[in-house]
């Protein structure tokens, strides 16, 4: 039978004390409830944040008042910490841990992450558990992906996972913030990504993690997307074993009923483009309208260094963004046959495959455009 695999991410609330540094006692619960989930015969990757607020706490440092680049040495000093500490919580278990690190760079295109898939593979199939962060020393600028709730949805639409599990300080999605509004109520299921839920999800959260509500909001719905529930839970006792026996704990986000291809929401949001192509008004509405693949002739230009299954944006001579693709041809093949305009053979080549293709602002499901 095919175990269930589970992506938990933690949030740095949940690990650090609230005058900084690692709450070693908070992180052997979350070890604790990693453990009897593995016990149970899932598989689960684990996404930890934490390292800069316990680099900070190393440090003395407060996150109000940090530089980025204090912020990224906080990063080295605790992510070491923190796998240090979750190492000596998971051997008494008999659980061998692997740090992974990840930008966005390792979701760029689709050869980085069939790297990453089958490093993940190979570290699950030797009952080994991955425990994730983003790698915030040297990510920065375009390579980020900026917060962990985002990290752990891509991660669990690229490893194939059946659930995200958020674990936070708050137990569940509230329609107003539960810690300024009394008559608060918590959401135990969103069906539908509605504007009022958005509006709810308010801004981000807590000082030591960078996501709140909002983030969360978002990872779930990506997982929506990719026909994966969401549960939003507060790390407690117990927590892992209800939502994996589907009691009501937390917020559950349900998967979209008709979910996308696994390969066309990673190209949506995780992909990062590395070009452009410039489309006429043809070959926009083929795209737009038909889905076609979209051929060399209806190719007026195109930008950017990219390479033969690099991702790649299609747009209208007025620059607007139709959809996102995975090229065919690298970017110098493709000017030379752009220079050559009288060949006959040019009808017949394909640049981008309707199968790797999504339409920008469509979605399944709601029709809205992530917030
Ligand atoms: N990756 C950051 C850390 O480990 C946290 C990012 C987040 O809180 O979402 O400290």
């Amino acid at each position: 039978m095919k175990r269930l695999r589970i992506v938990a991410k933690v949030g740095s609330s949940s690990l650090v004390c609230p005058g900084g540094g690692l709450d070693v006692a908070r992180l052997g619960l979350v070890a604790g409830e990693t453990g009897a989930l593995l016990r149970q015969g899932a598989e689960v990757l684990l996404v930890s944040s934490g390292a800069v607020a316990a680099g900070l706490g190393a440090l003395g440092l407060r996150p109000g008042a940090v530089t980025l680049a204090e912020r990224q040495a906080a990063a080295a000093i605790g992510q070491g910490r923190l796998v240090d500490a979750y190492r000596g919580a998971f051997l008494p278990q008999g659980i061998e841990v692997a740090q992974v690190l990840l930008s966005r760079t390792e979701l760029e295109n689709p050869r980085r992450v069939g790297h990453l898939r089958r490093a993940l593979a190979a570290l699950l199939r030797h009952s080994v558990l991955p425990i994730v962060n983003e790698n915030d020393t040297v990510a920065a600028d375009e390579i980020k992906i900026g917060d962990n709730d985002t990290l752990a949805a891509l991660l669990a639409v690229v490893a194939g996972a059946d659930l995200l599990v958020l674990l936070t300080d708050i137990d569940g999605f509230y329609d107003q913030d539960p810690r300024r509004v009394a008559a608060a109520r918590r959401i135990d299921l969103v069906e539908a990504w509605t504007p009022e839920l958005l509006a709810a999800a308010g801004k981000p959260g807590s000082g030591v993690g960078t996501g709140g509500m909002r983030t969360k909001l978002s990872a779930a719905r990506i997982a929506a997307a990719a026909g994966i529930d969401t549960v939003v839970a507060r790390t407690e006792p117990g927590v892992l074993a209800r939502v994996l026996e589907g009691e009501g704990v937390g917020t559950r986000f349900r998967a979209h009923p008709q979910p996308g291809p696994r390969h066309q929401v990673w190209l949506r949001y995780g992909a990062t483009p590395r070009g452009r192509l410039i489309l006429d008004d043809g070959a926009v509405a083929a795209v737009e309208e038909r889905q076609a693949s979209l051929l060399l002739p209806g190719i007026k230009d195109c930008r950017g260094a990219f390479q033969v299954g690099d991702v790649v944006e299609l747009a209208t001579t007025a620059d607007r963004v139709i959809a996102r693709g995975t090229a065919l041809l690298g970017a110098q093949e493709l000017m030379r046959w752009l220079a050559q305009q009288d060949r006959p053979a040019r009808r017949a080549v394909r640049v981008v495959q309707h199968r790797t293709m999504v339409i920008a602002g469509r979605e399944p499901g709601d029709g809205l455009e992530q917030g």
